[in-house]
């Protein structure tokens, strides 16, 4: 791929007939607000690393060919022909395909910040895929910015300039009556425009109730009655897509918005700098990425790729939380059971925190209506036990063998809602806490201290596992400390008691603050326990201990960042861990993925020289905490198990390891597939040589 950095779109556009004689695969446009957007995120930083000073428009310009050879060729004579035509500055060469997917991802990532702009104002769709011919667009767009210009507004322009096609997007705000006018005025010209230069008003999109008022005026009165009749020939009651191609009322009607619609609402989360709740929810702008299928990739929205409903998409969800909250007129906008059933099946795996473009995070939407719901209507006993777990953890510990007996019978199950198929977390048989009471010498060897959350999951079920890595970064020469605090609040933020959770924030932002740092990081095993300190404290604590919490969430590491991080710095000795060969298998947590990485899981897996790791290109494992085991949601939880993950694991060799950082997802694995997968730390302990 050829990133060629120009000093204005007009010569992109010029650039892009250059391009067009090499016949490339693809050309594709991005402008300086796009690039700049990218500027201020900590990971799409790293994807600017083809930028050269500051591009006003860049053209992304693939090859395929047989050879490499004949790829450089291309790329130096483009170079040549764009240098003699006196166009741009810097063409850099991307090659192979993890590089090219970064500069992608840089593209689309960009796109999706912009639609993170705070407040009413947003980039919208309306003359977003207008298209012609590509010789004519230097003067179409000359002409397009006069148009907004003339109104006071400018756009942001990217995307298939190869075939004359731009994305245009203007910034208005609908809720605003003198905005929605201009919003049916800049249809009106720029349709006029599209026209005087022979173009199509929607290149690609479809004309649907956007561009259906302007049919008749892009096709001709004659052409616009034949498809009327066509319409009332083939659909005589009219039952099909009504309002869409023929007779579709103006695009100021049916708006998402009301005018001067804004309603403010309190919230335990602080939504400030999304300007509250409501806009935040507004942030779903209907691209309709949530309705991923599986054969498409990523994990959004997980329940949709088992149901195909779209009441169960991230933007169905959304647009039913957008229209009760502020449309409702009831006295609590959040006293509506039809959001909750709508969001009952929301399994809260953050995909669409990670993949929508405009960051939707309906998780966190989901936790905070049932805050409010669960005040107006109470909290229902299964929901309480959840969310009270690690509190019923630590008193069953005092009668262990009978916690464990009881809670594994399928009538303590049924009787309180879970399914009787599944095997609850046992107690075992020390907590981590109590391990590390006991004189034992765990001193490291000069490397500095660490200290480890001992969350609460770990803490009570798991601790075999705080163990090993507690004796992992012993032995890598790094002393470790377990820290006063409470519980992460992972329990109850799943279940919405998110006032409580906020609750053990604040102790634990309080607690942790003065003892962490850059050189005394925090680090954890369980990722949706020590991730809510990146993810959710931020946002969840007072406000006077907000810039604590930012500080703390930027020392606290999942323990795979941590010692990945560690062997690069050369801080780590591979010789310390066995040489034999091993395959990996790896699947990511949901949360990880969502708001760290599962690159540094890969990296700390491989530090043993023979060991190879894989990623299971898996989404949420169909658990996602206690949602699995609940009767009702058993299941759609197997299914969503069932789309990637468990036919993944099952086609893996048996000596092939599986790994999952997740413990929900590690039962889940064992349940659906009968196979034991391991914790990473736990295979990284095993790898040591003594
Ligand atoms: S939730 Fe995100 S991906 Fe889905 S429609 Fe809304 S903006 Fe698009
Ligand atoms: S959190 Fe997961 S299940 Fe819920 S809307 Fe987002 S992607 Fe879908």
């Amino acid at each position: 791929m050829v990133c060629a950095h120009f000093n204005s779109l007009q010569e992109a556009y010029l650039g892009n007939l250059v391009a067009l004689k090499h016949q490339p695969g693809a050309i594709e446009l991005m402008d300086d607000i796009i690039m700049n957007c990218t500027k201020e995120n900590i990971e799409q930083r790293k994807n600017r690393f083809f930028i050269q000073g500051d591009p006003k428009a860049m053209l992304m310009i693939e090859f395929a060919r047989e050879t490499p050879e004949e790829i450089q060729a291309i790329a130096t004579q483009l170079e040549a022909d764009f240098r003699a035509a006196g166009l741009g500055y810097h063409f850099p060469l991307v090659l192979g395909d993890a590089n090219i997917k970064r500069v992608w991802a840089l593209r689309t990532a960009g796109l999706g910040l912009l639609s993170n702009i705070p407040g009413d104002k947003r980039s919208v769709t309306v003359i977003e895929d207008t298209a012609v011919a590509p010789e004519y667009l230097p003067d179409y767009m000359d002409e397009f910015d006069q148009i907004l210009g003339k109104y006071g507004l400018s756009c942001v322009k990217y995307a298939h300039i190869a075939t004359g096609e731009i994305h245009l997007r203007p910034l208005l705000n609908l809720k605003d009556k003198a905005d929605v006018a201009l919003y049916h005025t800049i249809a009106r010209e720029i349709a006029q425009l599209v026209k005087k230069y022979k173009g199509s008003l929607s290149g690609e999109h479809g004309d649907g109730r956007l561009r259906g008022e302007f049919i008749p005026f892009m096709l001709g009165e004659r052409n616009y009655q034949l498809i009327k009749t066509l319409k009332q020939t083939w659909d005589p009651q009219n039952i099909m897509n009504p309002g869409k191609i023929v007779e579709t009322p103006p695009i100021t009607e049916n708006l998402r918005y009301l005018l001067g619609q804004t309603r403010e609402l309190e919230t335990t989360f602080d939504f400030s700098d999304q300007k509250g709740f409501l806009r935040a929810i507004e942030k779903c702008n209907g691209s309709g990425d949530c309705r991923k299928s599986v054969a498409i990739g990523g994990s959004m929205c997980p329940t949709f790729m088992v149901t195909k409903d779209e009441d169960k998409t991230t933007r169905g969800r959304a647009n039913i939380l957008r229209e009760f909250l502020s449309r409702s007129e009831k006295a609590n906008p959040f006293d509506h059971e039809e959001v909750y059933e709508v969001l009952d099946l929301c399994i809260s795996c953050k995909a669409c925190k990670a993949e929508c473009p405009s960051n939707v995070d309906m998780a966190k939407f989901k936790a905070e209506f049932l805050q409010h719901y669960y005040e107006i209507h109470g909290i229902p006993f299964r929901t309480r036990l959840i969310a009270y777990l690690p509190l019923l953890n630590h008193w069953g510990r005092m009668m262990r063998p009978l916690t464990n007996f009881i809670t594994g019978t399928s009538t303590f199950k049924k009787a309180i809602g879970f399914a009787p198929e599944r095997q609850l977390p046992r107690l075992s048989k020390l907590s981590l806490r109590q391990w590390y009471k006991r004189p034992i010498q765990l001193n490291g060897q000069g490397k500095g201290k660490v200290y480890l959350f001992a969350d609460e999951f770990t803490n009570e079920n798991e601790s075999d596992l705080g163990i090993k890595a507690i004796l992992l970064l012993n032995k890598l020469g790094y002393e470790v400390g377990i820290p006063k605090h409470v519980e992460s609040g992972r329990t109850y933020l799943s279940k919405g008691l998110v006032k409580k959770a906020k609750k053990l924030a604040n102790k634990n932002v309080q607690k942790l603050y003065p003892l962490i740092g850059e050189t005394s990081p925090l680090l954890g095993i369980e990722p949706s326990a020590i991730l809510a300190f990146r993810d959710e404290y931020p946002e969840l604590v007072d406000t006077s201990l907000k810039n604590q919490a930012v500080a703390l969430s930027k020392n606290t590491l999942m323990l795979d960042e941590f010692l990945a991080s560690e062997f690069e710095k050369g801080n780590i000795d591979a010789s310390l861990f066995t040489r034999e060969k091993r395959t990996i298998k790896l699947h990511g947590h949901c949360q990880q993925k969502a708001v760290a990485s599962t690159d540094p899981t890969k990296r700390m897996l491989e530090i043993p020289e023979n060991y190879t790791v894989s990623e299971i290109p898996s989404g949420c494992c169909g658990m996602a905490g206690s949602f699995g085991y609940e009767r009702e949601h058993y299941e759609l939880s197997q299914k969503i198990g069932e789309l990637v993950l468990f036919p993944a694991v099952r086609q893996a060799a048996p000596e092939t390891i599986i790994a999952a950082p997740g413990t929900s997802c590690r039962h889940q694995i064992a349940e659906g597939t009968g196979r034991r997968a391991l914790h990473p730390v736990e295979i990284l302990y095993e790898a040591l040589k003594c």
